[in-house]
């Protein structure tokens, strides 16, 4: 049996009730084999691979809060922090009902590759609860993230582990759990980024995901010689990333014509009105039937009620920004039959493995959510990279970075995958650029 194998099998044993996880691991050492065949002896020695899977910490707690009613509610709090070889933990913090172990795991993985593939100095973590913020008033939203923070700090800090946003986590729930960090450990620190401007905040941190994953997405097309101008796309999710991403398009000229939660999609024939998809998102935090009422244009579908979904309608470039394993074969299926260039992926791991396949042997071009949204952290990076230095630059200077740190994310997994005979497939470009940094970081720093 190969390293690979063994090391799988050993995973796939010890991680069996968490499935996501094992998806994110399945799919990155699948793609590392080319790279671990040719130096097996060294790295089984090592064991780098399952240290790779072993996260260094995780930290589980418990979450108490009193709701607008006087009822003490509990939740459950995480942090994974999953490899530091390359520069303290970096990940976000996702808010929702479906969040477990297993589901931080997945998203700490591949966090690992993600930022080492920035070319910033970040390591890998995640974090979360399984506390759902919709529905809750402004108030039990501070409670909660008050709660959240006071455990949580104690395992934090700007130079150890520096949280974000993600799923139900925005602008507001960071807010509160910077002041309340702040006021428990005395620091005015860069522990968390994705904050308000008046305190720490970087311009264009709330674009970036979106932005980059269209500058990421454009490189992908001209150097496959296709203009992203005139071309119809399909985005699901209508939140951070689908609002940005959909801004950033049609910038670039493309018509965005779907955006979905998870109640429901719209199909606009004119092209999605972001002003008011953050009309009713950003300010209403309404559903999207209130999209529809408000344009003619606009048809609203109930996903349960009809079964179907955005991918169900005809474009030339699908980006999926809402949740993992929400494009299937199905769905794959049916965006092949229809003609579909490009994927690619605003969420993570939005794709499963069986429609990635479908898509590379179908000739889709594919950029996987390691490369194409690592846009959010770079930004992030370049957020501490101010909080450090007391400045703060300009959206275009930002932007500018951020559009520079994108395009080399493109090369460089292009590259990877040309290196080792693998040409056009980026998925395993991504895996092996973002897994040779961090291999050669943990091999100085010797068993850790
Ligand atoms: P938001 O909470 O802002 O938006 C998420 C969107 O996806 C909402 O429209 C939500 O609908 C929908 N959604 C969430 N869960 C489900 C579900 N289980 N089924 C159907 N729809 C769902 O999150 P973000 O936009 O920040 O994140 C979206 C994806 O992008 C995630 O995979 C995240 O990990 C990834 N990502 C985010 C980054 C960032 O900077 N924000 C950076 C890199 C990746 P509803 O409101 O109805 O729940």
């Amino acid at each position: 049996m190969s390293y690979v194998d063994e090391v799988l099998a050993k995973v796939k044993e010890k991680n069996a009730s968490e499935p996501e996880f094992l998806q994110a691991v399945d799919e990155v050492l699948n793609s590392l084999r080319p790279v671990i065949e040719k130096n097996e002896e060294m790295y089984k020695k090592q064991a780098l691979l399952e240290r790779l899977c072993e996260p260094e910490r995780q930290v589980k707690f418990r979450v108490p809060w009193v709701d607008d009613n006087g009822q003490v509610q509990v939740n459950t709090g995480y942090r994974v922090q999953f490899n530091s070889a390359i520069g303290p933990y970096k990940g976000g913090i996702r808010l929702h009902p479906s969040v477990y172990i297993g589901i931080v795991k997945f998203l700490g993985f591949e966090q690992i590759f993600k930022n080492s593939l920035t070319g910033l100095p970040i390591g890998g973590g995640k974090g979360g609860s399984d506390f759902d913020p919709k529905g809750k008033s402004d108030n039990e939203i501070m409670k909660f993230c008050q709660s959240f923070m006071t455990e949580l700090c104690r395992h934090i800090g700007a130079d150890t582990d520096v949280p974000a946003g993600d799923i139900g986590t925005g602008g507001r729930e960071i807010g509160y759990m910077f002041g309340q960090y702040k006021r428990i450990r005395n620091l005015y620190e860069g522990v968390l980024t994705g904050k308000g401007l008046t305190f720490g905040g970087s311009l264009a941190r709330t674009e970036a995901t979106g932005y980059g994953l269209l500058y990421l997405t454009n490189e992908m097309l001209k150097s496959n010689g296709i203009d992203i101008a005139g071309k119809t796309v399909c985005i699901s999710g209508a939140g951070n990333v689908a609002i940005y991403a959909t801004q950033k398009a049609q910038q670039l000229g493309a018509k965005v014509v779907t955006c979905s939660d998870s109640t429901g999609w719209i199909y606009d024939s004119e092209g999605i009105d972001v002003a008011l998809l953050k009309e009713v998102k950003e300010v209403k935090r309404a559903r999207l039937d209130a999209y529809a009422a408000a344009r003619p244009s606009a048809v609203y579908h109930d996903k349960k009620a009809e079964g179907s979904n955005v991918w169900d309608i005809k474009c030339d470039i699908a980006l999926p920004c809402a949740t993992q394993n929400e494009l299937d074969i199905e769905s794959a299926k049916t965006l092949v039959a229809n003609g579909v260039l490009a994927v690619a992926e605003g969420a993570n791991m939005p794709t499963t493995l069986e429609a990635t396949e479908y898509f590379q042997n179908n000739g889709v071009l594919f950029a996987p959510g390691k490369a194409a949204n690592a846009g959010g952290v770079a930004c992030s990076a370049l957020e501490m990279s101010q909080n450090s230095e007391r400045l703060s630059w300009t959206f275009d200077e930002v932007d500018q970075k951020l559009q520079g740190i994108m395009v080399n994310i493109f090369h460089n997994l292009d590259a990877a995958a040309k290196k080792y005979g693998f040409e056009g497939n980026y998925v395993v470009g991504a895996n092996i650029a973002g897994f040779e940094k961090v291999a050669e970081a943990m091999l100085a720093q010797g068993v850790v």
